[in-house]
């Protein structure tokens, strides 16, 4: 049984406790900032063991060296980018297992946000931690991947079971709703999505995690496949899912609404 705990950070980022009580593990994911996190280590009364790293933005590792430094915790992260990662103990490459207790994640390549991005994999609790990668109804930008990469690393997410719950790093999805109805406005389970997180947002309530399901339904960056969004962009069916994503990713770049 894992135990996650939801820390808001900074603007908009969410930070994540992952605790496995029997193993006495406790890991924070993308610790944005040191302070919340050894806060809410305090309430709960947990040790921290691990940092896992999905990318070297600062908005994910800006916490690494000071909880390292309080807590003498071990920080996993990619091995392509140790330069970049402030602490790393630990480098891993795609397929490793990161024992957590008695609990394993397992390290997914998803590229394209950045060259060296991961995500964290719990197949046994289908937890999901994608960092960047995915959003609710939206993706990260391409900083250092072009849209074939990022497709690639999509696509990976989108084999996953739908039940997955999908525990990005920030609270963007009603702004990406946003930009979601204006490449799909004839999408219903879009609409009704909208409505749940515009009352989740009045209470102050986060809309994260969500499930792969309900992204597959209505997050665009998914959703290339569909005729009317090819319809509305204007690609045949011929045209290639990345090509119809590339498209998407780059009207999202310019818009202001
Ligand atoms: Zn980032
Ligand atoms: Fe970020």
């Amino acid at each position: 049984m894992l135990e996650i705990l939801q820390i808001p950070a900074l603007h908009d980022n969410y930070i994540y406790l992952v605790h496995e009580p029997n193993g006495w593990a406790t890991a924070a994911i993308d610790p944005a900032d040191s302070e919340p996190v050894l806060q809410a280590l305090d309430q709960k009364g947990w040790k921290l063991t691990h940092i896992l790293n999905t990318h070297h933005h600062n908005d994910h590792v800006g916490g690494n060296v000071e909880l390292k430094r309080k807590t003498g915790c071990a920080i996993v992260a990619v091995a392509r980018d140790k330069e970049r990662i402030p602490g790393i103990d630990v480098e891993v490459h795609e397929g490793d297992i990161i024992g957590l207790g008695h609990a394993e994640a397992k390290v997914l390549d998803v590229p394209g946000h950045t060259s060296g991005h991961i995500a964290f994999w719990f197949e046994r609790e289908k937890a999901l931690f994608c960092g960047d990668t995915l959003f609710g109804l939206g993706c990260g930008r391409l900083f250092e991947g072009h849209a074939k990469e990022m497709w690639a690393s999509l696509e990976k997410i989108r084999a996953l079971p739908p039940e997955t719950r999908v525990y990005c790093a920030h609270e963007y999805t009603q702004a990406n709703g946003r930009f979601a109805l204006q490449i799909e406005p004839e999408n219903q389970a879009l609409k009704e999505r909208l409505n749940r997180v515009a009352t989740l947002r009045e209470q102050g309530l986060p809309t994260i995690p969500s499930t792969l399901q309900e992204e597959l339904a209505t997050n665009p960056f998914l959703r290339p496949h569909s005729p009317a969004i090819r319809h509305r962009l204007g690609f045949s069916n011929k045209a290639e899912d990345w090509q119809v994503f590339a498209e998407i990713r780059h009207r999202k770049d310019s818009f202001a609404g």
